[in-house]
């Protein structure tokens, strides 16, 4: 007697590792230690025990209470622990069944009077309570989160009493029930006018999951497009969705159950710091780039970024992990994102415009694209022009638009084509399954390497070229990649032709 274990679950990353909260009460200057948690969360965690258990109208034991949180190692953020350590000290203390808490986990922060407060992680926990083949218990804000994880049972409940009173048996707690999805809806592509070109580049790029650079003057439309990208992209499978989901679950800024499984789309300002974009911090949370895992990932103004955020990318760009280091500790959350940036053709934004009206020198025009780092503009495959409209392009009336769901239907059968051959994207394919699957005529081949001779391409570059035009290939339906299919590829490596050229 006196001895009571409760069953709970940590952050770390994206996974929710087991935690044993241990209970003993035994007897002397009454007091409470708390074992395993850092000092500030330990003080914070008493106060909030201590004032629920006497509000839910239960007796706080007059003895020695020493709560341990095992294994001691573990990352441990306080408040999720307020629910499993109140428990263990009404159970060590006989006022709830001890034999009532092995079959089930908890995560819950008090409030003062014993109302469970939303914690972060839900669904990770969810997830590996079900693993581990015990009900999960979590507040009742968290229920709809929790219960996208399907497999287990997930309990929720308002407040502390409300556990103890099913605990021993007076009222069942209800089932977490999660939102009907609703169903994807974001912005259409047909309310994009003209830019022919810039669509059929995105068109290619959701096919082949390729990332893309649009290079425009200002009010273009390179936001207007880039946000539509989401949109047509193949439906997100569940296992897909539900690693998105959990990303968001314990990036600590709230996840919307009933939009689960639509394809996020984040697009973070340039001014945000590396933390921002890559993740970080003393419990490491999730950046943008991981927010946009198995979405769209838009950055605007790219020469305006920080080049040292930038560099970041290039890791997840290819692997599609971040590895987050702290102290002794190392973290990795997924990042494979899409990446669309977008950048102005020079500082003033109207370099090539017909009106003529950009005076930037040559000079500048270099030293602002020399801003973006050549390994960087290595990895995005598409790189695009797109005009300012011609005010007639603007006039109202027309042939409409095509509709963001009629170019899904051409996106996900080329996608299949791909899923079939390689088991992947076609932008996710080795150098060498590029090599095996990219053939090309004697004559296409040699005309690629012209290319790539006048261009001055890097290997990586044409390989590059190779699976876009791969790409092209399957939107056609084609076996096999024609001259066609090559020369628009090679058309889509903009920033590479030459020095100054973008501006002729
Ligand atoms: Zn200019």
């Amino acid at each position: 007697m006196g001895l009571a274990l409760v069953h709970s679950r940590a952050r770390a990353g994206v996974r929710a590792p087991a935690v044993t909260v241990e209970v003993h009460l035994a007897g002397g200057l009454p007091r409470m230690n708390i074992v395993g948690l850092p000092e500030a969360a330990v003080r914070e965690a008493k106060d909030r025990v201590r004032s629920a258990i006497v509000c839910a109208q239960f007796e706080f034991p007059a003895r020695v209470i020493t709560v341990n949180l095992a294994p001691a190692d573990l990352p441990k953020d306080g408040g999720r622990f307020d629910l499993p350590i109140a428990l263990g000290v009404l159970a060590a203390s006989g006022q709830i069944p001890l034999e009532a808490l092995a079959r089930f986990e908890f995560v819950g922060e008090l409030g003062l009077t014993g109302e469970l407060r939303l914690v972060d992680g839900a669904l990770p926990a969810a997830l590996e309570a079900a693993k581990a083949g015990r009900t999960l218990v979590v507040p009742a804000p968290n229920g709809a989160e929790a219960a996208l994880s399907r497999d287990g049972e997930v309990l929720t409940a308002r407040t502390l009493l409300e556990v103890c009173a099913a605990l021993v048996g007076s009222r069942a707690l209800p089932h977490a029930v999660a939102p009907a999805p609703v169903t994807p809806r974001g912005p259409d592509l047909d309310e994009v006018r003209g830019q022919a070109h810039a669509r059929r580049a995105l068109e290619i790029a959701a096919a082949g999951n390729h990332h893309l650079l649009l290079i425009g003057p200002p009010g273009c439309g390179k936001t207007l497009l880039a946000s539509r990208l989401p949109g047509i992209l193949p439906q997100a499978g569940e296992a897909e969705a539900l690693e998105a989901a959990a990303i968001a679950s314990v990036s600590g800024r709230g996840l919307d159950p009933s939009r689960w499984l639509e394809r996020p789309y984040r697009a973070p300002h340039h001014t945000a710091s590396a933390v921002a974009l890559v993740g970080g911090g003393a419990l490491p949370r999730p950046g943008e780039i991981s927010l946009a895992h198995h979405g769209v990932l838009f950055l605007d103004e790219l020469p305006e970024w920080d080049r040292r955020a930038l560099e970041v990318l290039r890791e997840p760009l290819e692997s599609g992990v971040v590895t987050i280091s702290r102290a002794a500790r190392q973290c990795e959350f997924p990042a494979r994102f899409q990446l669309v940036a977008a950048m102005n053709p020079c500082p003033c934004g109207w370099a090539g415009d017909p009106s003529g009206r950009c005076r930037c020198s040559g000079e500048a025009i270099q030293r602002y694209r020399a801003r973006i780092s050549g390994p960087l503009l290595d990895r995005i495959d598409l790189q695009i022009e797109v005009p300012r409209l011609p005010p007639a392009d603007l006039r109202p009336g027309g042939v409409p638009a095509e509709s963001s769901a009629t170019v899904r239907t051409r996106v996900e059968a080329a996608r299949a084509l791909q899923l079939v051959r390689a088991g992947k994207a076609n932008a996710q394919l080795g150098q060498a399954e590029t090599m095996l699957t990219c053939t090309l005529s004697e004559h296409d081949q040699r005309l690629l390497e012209q290319a790539v001779e006048a261009m001055q391409l890097s290997a990586r570059s044409m390989h590059r070229i190779l699976r876009v035009a791969r790409t092209i290939a399957d939107l056609a339906g084609s076996e096999s990649i024609v001259t066609a299919h090559l020369t628009e590829a090679i058309g889509y490596r903009r920033l590479e032709r030459g020095p100054g050229r973008l501006a002729a």
